[in-house]
C-alpha cells in the first residue's frame, strides 16, 4: 500500500513512523524541504516531492496533516497531481467547514480526526506509537472509501467511530476545544494573583493536580486559536453553559451551602466516569 502524508508535523511524521513500521510505503509533502529531509533521515518518509508535480500513480491514500487553517488549500493544491482512485482524509479537530469543502474538491475525501497528540510541534517531536489505544472520529456511515480510511488508523491501533460531521464539532467543543479554554482560563488567573509571594508560592508548590488541569490550556496558541475560530458556534454553546455551572458551584460556596456542594461534586464524580472510566485516566 501507498500512503502520502501531507505536513509532517507532530501528527503527520508521527503517523508516517507507524505505517513505515507496518511496511507500507510512504511518500511526503511539507511546506520546508528542511523537515522533508529531516523525515527521510528519521526513516518517517520513503520519498518527498515539492508542491505541483504528478504524484505517485500508485497512491491508494492521502492525509493531510498540516494546521487546520492550511487543509482545504492544500488539498486544492493536490488535485491535479492525483491520480483520480486516491482516497483523501484529514486530521484537523475540527469537521464540517472541511468536509463540506473537501467533498467538493475531491469526491473521495473523507474526514478524519485522531484524538492524540501532545503540547510539541513539528517533525522533531515525531514518535512511533502516538495513536496506539487512542480513538479516531471518521466522518461517515462505514460504507465504500470510509471503510478504507477506518482500516488506515486501525492498523495504527486506534479504535475507530464513525459519525456525522456536525455531530463530531459538537463533541470535541465539549470533551476538547473547552477544555482547552478552560484550562488556558486557569492559567491566566493565577498568573494574574496580585501578591507576588503568594504566586511565587504557588509556582513552588504546584504538582500532579495543577498540572493535569493546566496542561491543555498552555498548548500550542495558534492551535487553540483555530479551533475557536472553525468551531465558533458549537466552542460558544458550551461555554455558555459551563460559566453556569461555575456560576452555581460560587454560589453553593457564597452561601455557605456545603450540602448541596457536595451532591454536585458526587454528580461531577460520577459523570467523569463517563469519560474517564479508570479514576487514573
Ligand atoms: P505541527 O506539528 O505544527 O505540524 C504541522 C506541519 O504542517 C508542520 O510541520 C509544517 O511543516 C506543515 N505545514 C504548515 N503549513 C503547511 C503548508 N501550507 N503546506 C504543507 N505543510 C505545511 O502540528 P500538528 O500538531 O501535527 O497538527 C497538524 C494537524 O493535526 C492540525 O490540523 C490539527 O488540527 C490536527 N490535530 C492535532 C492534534 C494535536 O494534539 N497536536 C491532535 C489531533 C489532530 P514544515 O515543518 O514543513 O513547516
Amino acid at each position: 500500500m501507498e500512503v502520502g502524508i501531507v505536513g509532517l508535523g507532530l501528527i503527520g511524521g508521527s503517523l508516517a513512523l507507524d505505517l513505515r513500521a507496518l511496511g507500507y510505503r510512504v511518500w511526503g509533502i511539507s511546506r520546508r524541504v528542511s523537515t522533508c529531509r529531516q523525515a527521510l533521515e528519521r526513516g518517517a518518509i520513503d520519498a518527498y516531492f515539492d508542491w505541483g508535480v504528478n504524484l505517485p500513480q500508485n497512491t491508494d491514500l492521502v492525509v493531510i496533516c498540516t494546521p487546520i487553517e492550511q487543509i482545504i488549500p492544500s488539498l486544492a493544491a493536490l488535485v491535479d497531481y492525483l491520480p483520480s482512485t486516491t482516497i483523501v482524509t484529514d486530521v484537523g479537530s475540527v469537521k464540517t467547514p472541511i468536509v463540506a469543502r473537501g467533498e467538493k474538491l475531491w469526491p473521495n475525501f473523507i474526514g478524519s480526526h485522531p484524538m492524540a497528540g501532545n503540547n510539541n510541534t513539528g517533525i522533531s517531536s515525531a514518535v512511533p506509537g502516538l495513536f496506539r489505544g487512542r480513538p479516531c472520529a471518521v466522518v461517515g456511515k462505514g460504507d465504500g472509501i470510509s471503510e478504507r480510511v477506518r482500516d488506515l488508523w486501525r492498523s495504527v491501533g486506534m479504535e475507530v467511530y464513525f459519525c456525522d460531521a456536525q455531530d463530531h464539532d459538537r463533541a470535541v467543543a465539549w470533551i476538547s476545544h473547552l477544555p482547552v479554554m478552560i484550562s488556558a482560563a486557569l492559567n491566566l488567573a493565577c498568573g494574574e494573583e496580585s501578591m507576588a509571594e503568594v504566586r511565587a508560592l504557588g509556582q513552588k508548590l504546584a504538582s500532579s493536580g495543577f498540572a493535569d488541569t493546566s496542561r491543555v490550556g498552555g498548548g500550542n496558541p495558534e492551535l487553540g486559536r483555530m479551533m475557536a475560530q472553525m468551531n465558533r458556534s458549537a466552542l460558544l454553546h458550551t461555554l455558555d453553559h459551563y460559566q453556569a455551572v461555575l456560576t452555581k458551584i460560587r454560589q453553593q460556596i457564597e452561601r455557605e451551602d456545603w450540602n448541596n456542594l457536595e451532591i454536585t461534586l458526587s454528580l461531577a464524580q460520577k459523570l467523569r466516569g463517563n469519560y474517564c472510566p479508570t479514576p487514573s485516566s
